[in-house]
């Protein structure tokens, strides 16, 4: 069979960019190992995504937005950094930006949905589920991608959304820094007594690391603690009330009384940076190219961008009667979304190694950085405009780091 593109994995990064093409006149085949039904009704696997402004825009435009209920939209207006026992920490508010909140909260599996719900509306994507790749081949004339039920697609292009353990990525000779934190990251939604106020908190505690997610019931949030993974075998061993009773103490009481409200969900922590976007006929997107620890909460973030950066090249392209594989599109995809995700990629392995080290050093630097952190305005608005901005193609940290010249 032949297509224009083959993407390979459905997850929120290939389904949004399968979606991106609509109408573009490009013929997609979207290849996903798992069945149709698990595409349709997604598993709830506990994330709670954090959506930027820039990413609320996109999911607007790509028509996911309406597709979700009101109860699964989540409102984040503040948020609020605390280190060990402090009573204050470091406030971020959405006045600072002119905003009315900061982003927004929504479960992976309803963004899954409402991006399932998208494209398989579309004639022109081609939905091969139940199938995994095996080989992926490209050269100066086409690519090619077999699959494990023997078939074989032809296309001009393949874009890979497999994940951030990408199968593809390896096959086509593309390594990745992989930084593995050596700890266990557990979500779980819970309902609590004292209410969230819409307010998100990262607390960095001795030997853990302690999130808060406001949900869209103002007395449910999604727990998000990491610990090393011996400490975590133990209390995911914990039956409901024991652990509903060991997370009210982490959390010394603040929350009140607490229960258990969703799954359990535990994620290894490791970030990936692949070492190349493209190569000959062949580009990443979502996790596949950049994986971040999900500390700064931005792996959907830049996953939307760089499939959005990538689906607007191979529109101008197309509507150009030009390649949509030629090496000068390709590089420029890679450039771009390089230029937007690298900086805090790094700023984001730095802090989640700072924050998880319990060494005498490592506290001390923390306590100087959070106070810091409230005194400096460049910090305050690469952290606030990182979240709020809205429009621009690039956003690119490190200008926002700048002092902004007079009018
Ligand atoms: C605990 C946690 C919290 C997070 N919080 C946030 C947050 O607040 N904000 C944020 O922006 N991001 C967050 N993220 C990151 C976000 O969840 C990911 O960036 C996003 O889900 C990645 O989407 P993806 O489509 O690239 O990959 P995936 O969701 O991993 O999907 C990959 C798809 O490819 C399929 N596949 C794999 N291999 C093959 C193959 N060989 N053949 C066919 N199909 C294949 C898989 O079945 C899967 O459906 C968080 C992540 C975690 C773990």
């Amino acid at each position: 069979m032949s297509f224009d593109i083959v993407v390979i994995g459905a997850g929120p990064a290939g389904l949004c960019f399968a979606r991106s093409l609509k109408d573009s006149g490009l013929r997609i085949a979207l290849v996903e190992r798992q069945e149709e039904a698990a595409l349709m009704t997604p598993a709830d696997d506990g994330r709670e995504i954090a959506i930027t402004h820039r990413s609320r825009r996109l999911l607007r435009e790509l028509g996911l937005w309406a597709r979700l209920r009101e109860e699964e939209i989540g409102t984040l207006r503040d948020a609020m950094v605390l280190d060990g026992d402090d009573r204050d920490g470091l406030m971020f508010r959405h006045g600072e930006a002119g905003k009315e909140q900061l982003g927004w909260l929504l479960s992976n599996h309803a963004i899954r949905r409402a991006a399932y719900e998208e494209v398989a509306g579309l004639p022109e994507v081609e939905r091969i589920t139940g199938a995994r790749v095996d080989a992926v081949r490209t050269g100066p004339n086409g690519a090619e991608v077999e699959l494990d039920n023997g078939e074989t697609l032809h296309a001009q292009l393949v874009a890979a959304a497999d994940s951030r353990f990408s199968e593809t990525r390896r096959a086509m000779g593309i390594g990745a820094e992989m930084r593995d934190f050596g700890k266990t990251m557990l979500v779980l939604r819970m309902r609590h007594q004292v209410p969230h106020e819409e307010v998100a908190w990262e607390w960095f505690g001795h030997g853990q690391t302690l999130a808060l997610l406001p949900l869209h019931d103002a007395h449910t949030s999604s727990v998000v603690l990491t610990l090393a993974p011996p400490a975590m075998r133990e209390l995911l061993a914990l039956n409901d009330a024991a652990l509903e009773a060991a997370m009210a103490e982490r959390f010394q009481d603040r929350l009140g009384a607490m229960s258990v409200a969703g799954p359990r969900c535990a994620y290894p922590l490791v970030g990936v940076y692949a070492k190349r976007f493209v190569a000959e006929r062949f580009a990443l997107i979502g996790d596949a190219a950049v994986g971040m620890h999900p500390v700064t909460a931005h792996g959907f973030n830049f996953g939307l961008l760089g499939q959005d950066l990538l689906a607007r090249e191979l529109r101008a392209a197309r509507a150009a009667g030009r390649s949509i594989a030629a090496p000068a599109l390709l590089a420029r995809y890679e450039r771009r979304l390089r230029l937007a995700t690298r900086p805090l990629y790094l700023a984001t392995n730095a802090l989640a190694g700072l924050y998880t080290d319990d060494r005498r050093p490592a506290r001390a630097l923390r306590k100087l950085a959070l106070g810091a952190g409230a005194r400096l305005r460049p910090f305050r608005r690469l952290v606030m405009s990182g979240l709020t901005a809205e429009q621009g193609g690039v956003p690119a940290p490190l200008r926002l780091l700048r002092r902004p010249r007079p009018a």
